[in-house]
């Protein structure tokens, strides 16, 4: 039986739609839909393949780096290139609760410095 497809696959497939900011042939970025931070988009990959980062392995090497150049475009593009923050939520026990990989930018709120970014609310 085919697994059951993320929201994430149903947004990259058209089936739920979406802020769309950014897209090429590998990935997409979209606006969060439920955003912790002023500027808070995801940067999406379009293969299904890595549900975690942890699940990544050799042969996605060249997808990861473009997702950071992704990201460095991303931030540029939306002005907040001077301070943003990225974070990969790696499994339910870190509060991951899509499990498609992707990236959290999020900016234009106060950073304390020093801290590793766990609170955002
Ligand atoms: P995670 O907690 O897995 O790291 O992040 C999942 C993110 O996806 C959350 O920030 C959540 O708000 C966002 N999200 C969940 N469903 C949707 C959706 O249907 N559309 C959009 N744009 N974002 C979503």
């Amino acid at each position: 039986m085919a697994e059951e497809k993320t929201i994430f696959a149903k947004i990259i497939d058209g089936e739920i739609p979406s802020e769309k900011l950014y897209e090429d042939d590998q990935a997409i970025v979209i606006q969060d839909i439920n955003p912790q931070a002023p500027t808070h988009v995801l940067i999406i990959p379009k293969s299904t393949e890595i549900p975690r980062l942890a699940d990544a392995n050799e042969s996605h090497q060249a997808l990861l780096g473009h997702l950071l150049l992704v990201a460095g475009k991303v931030s540029r593009q939306l002005g907040v290139d001077e301070a943003f923050r990225l974070v990969i939520n790696n499994g339910a026990g870190a509060g991951q609760t899509v499990f498609h990989l992707h990236l959290h930018i999020l900016a234009n709120k106060g950073f304390d410095e020093g801290s590793l970014g766990r609170e955002f609310g």
